[in-house]
């Protein structure tokens, strides 16, 4: 349920709404709009006395929620979130860019490529320490060692850092060395994780499961709200399909459709989405045409040696022709990068 109040509504009214529900055993979510402010209810909605909440002074209209989500819901707060990173803001005007290695190998692997992409014009660099491999025999990440190397390297370039965080037992850990943390397609459920991460203040990098739909996503990013951590950025990285010819398949759809039901901010994978290196510029340069808010990209100096995702990483010179080519397409639908 969500309660519009009018455009004259005083902060008494308002705070007389809250009074009420709040002493009634709701929580509220207050979402102060340039027009007007819209107050929305979470708990037992079949309690709520409507009339008389529609009665009280400076209150429009009662309305109820009809999705499953509600902090995360465009009905909750009607104008876009803003999650800022050290001046980067995911949900602003410009083009939010993290780009980087699948997996931190070195010290001098993650140097190297940092300031390649800065130069080219990313805002933030990427690397997992922690890796999600489908085999486990296959390279599974330095660990902390990995954390140290992003941490030090953020130092040296200035470049803030997204990695992913795999268990609860880690995100301790992974939050004392990163500035944003990624929950992996394969851990878009993984309840427990989604409420550690919520009960921390870091900013999360959201990925949609590869076999997950736009509403369980959503009900992933509610899960990570509820426990009162709002700084969620959705990522959508691609869905399986019978298509075999790219690892997944772009659900460019998901971009206007997150766009319509929710405020937060979203961004997209063109690396995983594809698969392969030669089609992630055009990915790229479809997200932002689409409204995407920011562009996740694997980037490494030496594709061929890469320890994971080598096929679809892209070498620091045609990483720096995307960031022109996106440049332009930005600049058409009114943004920058
Ligand atoms: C990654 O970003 O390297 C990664 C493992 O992504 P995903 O969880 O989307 O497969
Ligand atoms: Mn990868």
């Amino acid at each position: 349920m969500i309660i519009i109040m009018k455009a004259n509504a005083s902060d008494g009214d308002i705070e007389a709404v809250l009074t009420r529900l709040e002493s009634g055993g709701w929580r509220t979510h207050v979402s102060k709009g340039e027009e007007r402010t819209i107050i929305g209810i979470i708990g037992d909605e079949r309690r709520l006395d409507q009339g008389a909440m529609s009665r009280m002074d400076g209150v429009d209209r009662v309305v109820p929620v009809l999705r499953p989500f509600k902090l995360a819901s465009r009905d909750f707060q009607p104008d876009d979130s803003k999650v800022s990173i050290n001046g980067h803001v995911f949900g602003g005007n410009k083009i939010v860019v993290m780009a980087g290695p699948c997996s931190v190998e070195s010290l001098e692997q993650m140097r190297e490529t940092a300031i390649a992409v800065r130069e080219a014009g990313a805002h933030m660099l990427r690397g997992g320490a922690f890796k999600p491999r489908t085999s486990p025999y296959s390279f599974q990440g330095m660990g902390e060692a990995g954390l140290k190397i992003l941490a030090q390297v953020r130092e040296e370039t200035g470049l803030y850092v997204v990695t992913e965080v795999m268990s609860p037992d880690q995100v301790e850990l992974v939050s004392k060395y990163a500035d944003m943390l990624q929950i992996g397609t394969r851990n878009m459920q993984n309840y427990a994780l989604l409420n550690a991460v919520g009960q921390t203040n870091m900013p999360v990098l959201l990925k949609r499961g590869m076999m997950s739909t736009i509403e369980e996503l959503l009900m992933s990013a509610e899960y990570i709200m509820s426990n009162g951590n709002h700084r969620v950025v959705l990522c959508e990285r691609g869905i399986r399909t019978f298509e075999k010819y790219t690892r997944n398949t772009l659900d460019i759809n998901a971009v206007p459709v997150l766009k319509e039901l929710t405020h937060l901010p979203v961004v997209v994978d063109p690396s995983h989405a594809t698969g392969k290196w030669t089609l992630v510029k055009a990915a790229s340069k479809a997200a932002v045409a689409a409204g995407a808010d920011g562009l996740i990209i694997e980037v490494h100096p030496n594709p061929a040696e890469a320890s994971s995702d080598g096929e679809q990483s892209l070498k620091p010179q045609r990483f720096a022709e995307l960031m022109v080519e996106v440049g332009r397409v930005a600049a058409a639908v009114g943004r920058s990068v």
